[in-house]
């Protein structure tokens, strides 16, 4: 039985991941939830799941949620301090960080310092602080398994070939609801356009970042960090039909790629189960209804985002710290109607110019360097 600790149970990645434990209650049992809003659906969650503990995030709904459980015995919280307090209780053994942006970096943190496993969708903490991370986990000798779809495709890849010198990795990428279009057809885009992804349905904030390809700008650093590469060895490659799912190529050129329908619950659970795999109901990948399979190169000069990773990755210290909270800011700015689809690009652009490089960041400055770039963010926004 594993117990396992939800940060951000009312998000897409949070109720997909409370689907399968409810279809392995042997393998698995709910210990903390965590919500930042969604009150309503929080309680419900706790009733039909009955964790020791819930945190509400908004204070402001801290009597809801207590009057509402108060004839269980389950523990409620409020406030983003009490995630980090609740989140190294003795009755949990993974913590899957489904929270959305840089939200998710301290309840993160302290997850690692009481010594649990990651399951990591919230990739926003490995781009803001990779190598601060890294070394946490090699100091209380934490495991991170990835649940992003690229991520966990190519941890699966690399089971049973540890001492395997891999040339590069190849992120695979749908391109999203605007692949093939020109700068001039992405000037008119609606955010309604943008929300419609072709394969996957996700939160509001990573449905824009793949319009925008910024999900996959952040995806390129999350592999950085994951996997111990370089900047050469991590390729991106377009691929509509999001049924390669990721790749590996090794140093004798041959190559490895991990296959499936797009449905997040599949890498969910494998971050549950590993190193084992235990079976599912899930649909099963049919070759007769994908008789091709395609591929084409990004289109890097209309979606910049690519080229600000690779920036990112070649200038280090606070770099990415920067982009992903310029690109928070712009996302948010995007899904208010305050800008229009091509500013998010300049938006991150003009913070990454302004904002103060720190060549050999501490911790703090992480967290001062995520003020500062939302604040030039924001004066670009207006
Ligand atoms: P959602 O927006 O659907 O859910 C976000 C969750 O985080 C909600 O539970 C929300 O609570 C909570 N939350 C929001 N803001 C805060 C805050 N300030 N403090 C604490 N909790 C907060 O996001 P997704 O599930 O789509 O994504 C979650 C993470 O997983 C992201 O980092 C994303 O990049 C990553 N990911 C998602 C994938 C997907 O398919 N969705 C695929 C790969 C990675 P509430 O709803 O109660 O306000
Ligand atoms: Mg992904």
């Amino acid at each position: 039985m594993k117990r396992i600790a939800i940060l951000g149970s009312t998000g897409s990645i949070g109720t997909q991941a409370l689907e399968v434990i409810a279809a392995h209650p042997s393998n698995f049992e709910v210990s903390l939830l965590t919500a930042h809003n969604n009150a309503d659906l929080l309680i419900s969650q706790a009733i039909l799941f009955s964790p020791n503990t819930v945190v509400i995030s908004n204070e402001d709904y801290y009597l809801q949620v207590k009057d509402a459980l108060a004839h269980l015995p389950i523990k409620v919280f409020a406030g983003s301090n009490a995630i980090e307090q609740c989140v190294g209780s003795d009755d949990i053994d993974i913590v899957l960080t489904a929270q959305v942006g840089f939200s998710g970096l301290r309840p993160t943190i302290a997850a690692i310092q009481s010594g649990k496993t990651i399951a990591l969708a919230n990739k926003e903490t490995l781009v803001v602080a990779g190598d601060y991370i890294s070394s946490l986990c090699v100091k209380h000798n934490v495991k991170i398994i990835p649940v992003d779809s690229e991520h966990s495709a190519i941890f699966q890849c690399l089971v049973g070939e540890y001492n395997s010198p891999i040339e590069k990795i190849v992120l695979t990428a749908s391109g999203g609801p605007f692949r093939g279009k020109t700068r001039s057809e992405l000037e008119l885009v609606t955010k309604s356009q943008a929300l419609k992804h072709p394969n996957w349905t996700m939160g509001a904030k990573i449905t824009i970042d793949s319009a925008s390809l910024m999900n996959k700008a952040l995806e390129i650093i999350e592999a950085k960090w994951l996997f111990g590469l370089d900047a050469n060895q991590i390729d991106v490659i377009v691929h509509p039909q999001s049924i390669i799912h990721s790749l590996v190529q090794f140093n004798d050129g041959s190559m490895k790629a991990q296959m499936g329908l797009p449905d997040m619950k599949l890498p969910i659970h494998y971050s549950f189960t590993y190193p084992e795999r235990i079976s599912t109901t899930f649909p099963r990948f049919d070759f007769l209804h994908y008789p091709q399979l395609t591929f084409e190169l990004p289109d890097k000069v209309t979606f910049r985002s690519l080229a600000f990773a690779y920036y990112c990755l070649q200038e280090g210290g606070n770099m990415a710290c920067i982009m992903n909270a310029a690109n928070e800011e712009a996302n948010a700015a995007f899904l208010n109607d305050k800008i229009k689809f091509l500013q998010i690009f300049d938006i991150v652009e003009g913070a990454m110019e302004r904002a103060t490089f720190i060549a050999k960041p501490t911790l703090n400055d992480y967290y001062e360097s995520d003020a500062e770039a939302r604040i030039w963010a924001k004066k670009l926004i207006k």
